[in-house]
């Protein structure tokens, strides 16, 4: 717009050249989102104030409600209330079932590898579901910034494999949201605390949820956190405390095992509520609905709460000893303790966790919201909102990636601890005479035979020139982007043939569901492109209006009559009705007009400029 640059000869043409991003911690018991503001990482709350977003989402027969008033349904309608999608999202049926008879849903058999929960609004994967996650925290972003996002960076845990990493990016994508990148839950964390500008060393993230315990032991180098170590239990966090603290009060208040299931279920949210409480305070009363109708009072301190969780704890400082070991280092050697997860907020944990490593830990950032802050701090650099930051965060491939070779062998590729993104060629060549196809198995982890590895892909590359055994050169690249996702090419060497092959993703969507995914999103890709195109015109308009102003504050006396003057305002004024109306194509159109309005203007500013510019100078100087 010729207007603006006329009106600040010299300065930059945009003034809110910054670029909205978020970061996201999509956690498996509650979920949150972040941003930069003012330069400083922020939570966003919801419109109650509250900065979790409870990972819960329960469908019913006209769509799908997320967080808090979700997981009030758990106990009423456990069927379509989907919590800890994030257990399930990746990973193929097989595997879900050996998580075990805990989880409640009904899965819906079915050739695809990726599992389909029934619900009463049809059937959903778990890539669906965090998606309705996605969506509620990507429009709290949007609501709270005020404008489109350019981009967000996601958290997923350090031991998440390609399909759980490839997984999460399309819920996002099927959100809506563009992904910048996705980053390490203990990197996060690392970043949030300003490690990354820290000495080189190594630090350790004790990451201890609802639902799960992890321990990464991080390395420092040049910048970049190569993941030494992951370690944990995936079936251990603040749910067990509350167990153990629930079966405590049935013992003392002689609550028989066989109560119902709703009085359970009150009383384990009794024990969480204790629980969190003896974090702030020495001693908690309880009072207790008895299931005859009765009540029991009584009291939980700490002491007797510590000996009571103390067994939970030391698995934890266990997993603890066995990640240094796989690291191959000592406690000593660890310089920082981040302290993630809400149940690190417990006393007893944070002195167990510093006893252990001998020193004090890092609690001062909320432990809930760490990840989250650490997230959007990288999120907001991937914006390019800070140009000077020219070393960008770097990741690690958490698991080796490699081929099956002959006799069912593995050929690792790319080790795992590889900073990313990375490319890797690897020659082979035929087996037999004539042979002009090969197929190709891609293979994620770290033990030497295929069978113990995990099954990313298999292609075939065809098209070889027949050749005698071991002529041809067959070349593949593998190639790991920023986010730790795989691609691959193969390429023929001796006679130039080029064969591109593109990995499916490893949890293998079938095509059906892709078009069913894409279809959702295409409707809600019409709401978002008309709030885009109000976002996009608002702006600008707002941009035509302070650059009027500001010209006219200048030399708007000097250089109109009043009538001129009148005719400018007019348009200004019929130009902010737009935008306060909200109306997209009506401000278009009167930024447009208050351009036309203003092109004398315009040129008489223009040719002052020049005047001025020029005064006292030979006309020869600026040649
Ligand atoms: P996740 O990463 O698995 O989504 P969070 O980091 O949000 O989980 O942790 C949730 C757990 O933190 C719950 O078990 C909750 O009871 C526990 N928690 C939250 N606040 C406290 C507190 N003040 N004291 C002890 N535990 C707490
Ligand atoms: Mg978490």
């Amino acid at each position: 717009m010729a207007l603006l640059q006329i009106a600040e000869p010299g300065h930059a043409a945009a003034p809110h050249e910054h670029r909205l991003a978020a970061g996201i911690d999509l956690g498996t018991t509650n979920s949150l989102v972040a941003a930069v503001r003012s330069g400083q990482a922020e939570i966003l709350p919801d419109d109650q104030g509250r900065a979790l977003l409870p990972s819960v989402v329960h469908y019913t027969a006209d769509g799908a409600e997320v967080g808090y008033d979700a997981r009030e349904q758990a106990t009423d309608d456990p069927l379509n209330t989907i919590a800890s999608a994030k257990r399930l999202i990746g990973r193929p049926v097989a595997d879900i079932k050996s998580l075990g008879e805990g989880l409640p849903y009904e899965f819906v058999r079915q050739d695809s590898s990726v599992p389909r929960i029934h619900t009463v609004s049809g059937d959903v994967s778990p890539i669906e579901v965090s998606a309705e996650i996605f969506k509620v925290l990507a429009r709290r972003a949007k609501d709270t910034l005020g404008g489109e996002l350019s981009g967000v960076v996601i958290t997923v845990p350090a031991y998440f494999d390609d399909a759980q990493r490839q997984a999460t990016k399309d819920a996002a994508r099927l959100a809506g949201l563009h992904v910048f990148r996705l980053l390490n839950e203990p990197t996060a964390a690392a970043v949030a605390y300003g490690l990354d500008r820290g000495a080189d060393g190594v630090h350790a993230i004790f990451d201890l949820g609802g639902g799960t315990f992890d321990i990464s032991i991080l390395r420092l180098n040049k910048g970049v956190f190569e993941v030494m170590s992951t370690g944990g239990d995936s079936a251990l966090g603040g749910d067990d405390f509350d167990q153990v603290i629930a079966e405590w009060i049935m013992d003392q208040a002689g609550i028989a095992d066989d109560a119902n299931h709703k009085a359970l279920r009150q009383l384990m949210l009794d024990a969480r509520n204790a629980k969190e409480a003896l974090s702030d305070a020495e001693s908690v009363a309880l009072d207790i609905a008895l299931p005859g109708g009765d009540r029991w009072q009584g009291s939980l301190d700490r002491e007797t709460f510590n000996s009571l969780v103390d067994p939970l704890i030391r698995k934890t400082i266990s997993a603890c000893r066995r990640a240094l070991r796989d690291a191959g280092v000592d406690a000593e050697e660890v310089k920082e303790v981040v302290m993630v997860g809400g149940s690190t907020r417990m006393p007893r944990v944070r002195e167990k966790v510093s006893d252990f490593f001998r020193r004090p830990v890092l609690v001062d950032i909320d432990p809930d919201q760490v990840v989250a802050l650490g997230a959007a701090i990288q999120a907001d650099v991937l914006a390019g909102n800070k140009p000077d930051e020219e070393i960008l965060l770097l990741d690690v491939t958490p698991l080796s990636l490699g081929l099956e070779t002959m006799g069912g062998l593995v050929e690792k590729v790319i080790p795992r601890n590889t900073t990313i993104p990375v490319a890797r060629a690897q020659e082979f060549t035929t087996f037999k005479d004539g042979q002009t196809a090969m197929a190709v198995h891609v293979v994620q982890g770290e033990r030497e035979m295929v069978d113990h590895c995990r099954s990313l892909a298999r292609f075939e590359l065809r098209g070889i020139p027949p050749m005698v055994a071991g002529a041809a050169r067959i070349r593949v690249t593998f190639s790991v982007d920023a986010d730790g996702l795989l691609n691959m090419e193969a390429e023929e060497l001796s006679q130039g043939v080029k064969a591109s092959v593109t990995v499916k993703p490893s949890y293998g969507l079938s095509d059906e569901e892709i078009t069913g995914m894409l279809q959702a999103s295409f409707e809600y890709a019409e709401e978002d492109l008309e709030e885009r195109k109000l976002v996009e015109a608002r702006v600008e308009g707002l941009r035509v209006v302070e650059a009027l102003q500001s010209a006219l504050a200048k030399d708007g006396e000097e250089l109109l009559n009043t009538r001129e003057r009148e005719q400018i305002d007019a348009a200004l004024q019929q130009l902010m009705q737009a935008i306060d109306a909200q109306d997209a194509a009506a401000i278009d159109r009167q930024a447009k007009h208050v351009e036309k309005v203003c092109e004398f203007y315009v040129e008489r500013r223009m040719n002052t400029g020049i005047q001025e510019a020029m005064a006292g100078h030979n006309i020869n100087e600026f040649e």
